[in-house]
């Protein structure tokens, strides 16, 4: 459930009309709910509701910050009691200003730089999620060189085929995450003897917008065993990171599983583990609390196909369907009944600049407003300016009122940072 609603024939963002935001803050721009952002939250904790139980201890939800980075969209977050799961040094930084506690910080990535181990270290974050034998050495020989001692897990790579789209499955022998399950007990028992370093559990996370539960459970059943063989070869394990990944509908009629279906496969398959819990859901929380405002530029007459409507959005601002060949959804913000057939597509010269073919919708005129939905995960924050086109702003709604929580950032801002160099001046 979501707060972007028809009332009385035009669209809401709980109780502010979206065309009153298109009108003050300007098009394209993406508006968040607060409301929706709240309810989200709160449903996959409460769907977590028997692996609290089971386990007597209330699990650690840590937002998957990539999904979206907003300082405004963190602090509500924050609010609601989330942690942050980052993979960056940028996004270590945002998650502190949102107020997050640094105990409730989690840092993964394949690729941590030095700088960013030494920053997790100086913010004494809650955990460090191991990706290789090299930067558990380098985590380790930086902490124990200031006498400090980092908190980490190992992730694991289960080689589970999590059935999603290729670019975003991190779960198989052949991705780039974690270590190999058939390694991971020589590595762990490596790790753990070396001073600086407290390795006290393991992570996995085999990739987003999962629909089907099963092959979570399939990596989740492995990662059980592995803390089988590991407290059996001595290690002392209290902690382990179950990811993020669950699915969002994007299409209407889409019915992924719930957050309640989820809790109950986690209690299912971690029954005994005796550990703390950490999830790190992303896209569940943030996708369906966003949409991208557009306001249509013109309708342009098809060669053979449909018509163009033609947008003042365009893949630089929402890469989803450009990069993954991904469904948002598309519907006017005042909707007449009509409906046309149309190829929805942004200004952008290159033809990978279409959101969607063929597609039924409602009927559009130029100067009309609609929104792509479900473009709160993974929307402005992979935004470029591309095509020289600016930053678009983004706008968070709570109640009867809203704020401007990150500006619009024109194209000649953007040129600002650029120069020509003497060698090249007339
Ligand atoms: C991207 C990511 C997540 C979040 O994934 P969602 O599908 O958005 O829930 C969680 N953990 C890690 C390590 C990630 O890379």
């Amino acid at each position: 459930m979501d707060h972007f609603q028809l009332k009385n024939g035009a669209m809401y963002a709980e109780d502010v009309p979206l065309s009153r935001i298109a009108e003050e803050v300007g098009t394209p721009v993406y508006v968040y709910s607060r409301a929706t952002l709240e309810r989200h939250a709160r449903v996959f904790r409460e769907g977590l509701a028997p692996v609290a139980e089971a386990s007597g201890r209330e699990p650690l939800c840590a937002f998957a910050v990539k999904a979206n980075p907003n300082l405004a969209v963190l602090k509500v977050l924050s609010r609601e009691g989330f942690g942050a799961d980052v993979v960056s040094g940028g996004e270590l930084v945002r998650a502190l200003t949102a107020g997050v506690p640094a105990d409730k910080i989690v840092f993964s990535g394949v690729g941590k730089t030095r700088a960013e181990l030494q920053l997790g270290l100086d913010k004494a974050i809650g955990q460090f999620n191991i990706e290789s034998t090299e930067e558990g050495r380098e985590l380790a020989e930086l902490a124990a060189s200031q006498g400090l001692e980092a908190q980490a897990t190992l992730r694991i790579n289960p080689d589970v085929d999590a059935r999603t789209h290729e670019k975003i499955s991190t779960g198989r022998a052949e991705n780039k995450f974690g270590i190999p399950l058939v390694r991971a007990r020589e590595v762990f028992a490596e790790l753990a003897a070396l001073p600086g370093l407290n390795l006290r559990g393991v992570a996995v996370h085999i990739g987003s917008q999962l629909l089907d539960l099963e092959p979570m459970e399939v990596a989740f059943a492995k990662v059980g065993q592995l803390v089988a063989d590991l407290r059996a070869d001595g290690h002392t394990i209290t902690h382990v990171d179950l990811g993020g990944g669950l699915g969002v509908p994007y299409k209407a009629g889409d019915v992924p599983p719930s957050p309640a279906d989820y809790g109950r496969m986690v209690a299912r398959a971690t029954a005994g583990w005796d550990v703390h819990l950490t999830f790190e859901p992303g896209r569940v929380i943030a996708g369906n609390a966003g949409v991208l405002l557009t306001r249509v530029v013109r309708v342009k007459r098809g060669g053979n196909g449909p018509p163009f409507v033609i947008v003042d959005a365009a893949m630089n601002d929402l890469a989803r369907p450009a990069m993954y060949g991904a469904w948002h959804d598309f519907d006017a913000v005042a909707p007449t009944g009509d409906r046309m057939v149309a190829n929805i597509v942004g200004p952008i010269c290159e033809t990978g600049d279409t959101f969607a073919t063929d597609r039924e919708v409602d009927a559009l005129q130029s100067g009309d407003l609609a929104v792509f939905r479900t473009a709160g995960a993974y929307g402005a924050t992979m935004a470029s300016s591309y095509n020289s086109r600016g930053f678009v702003p983004e706008v968070l709604v709570d109640g009867d009122k809203y704020a401007v929580v990150a500006d619009r950032i024109p194209a000649d801002a953007i040129m600002d940072a650029e120069r020509v160099p003497d060698f090249l001046q007339d």
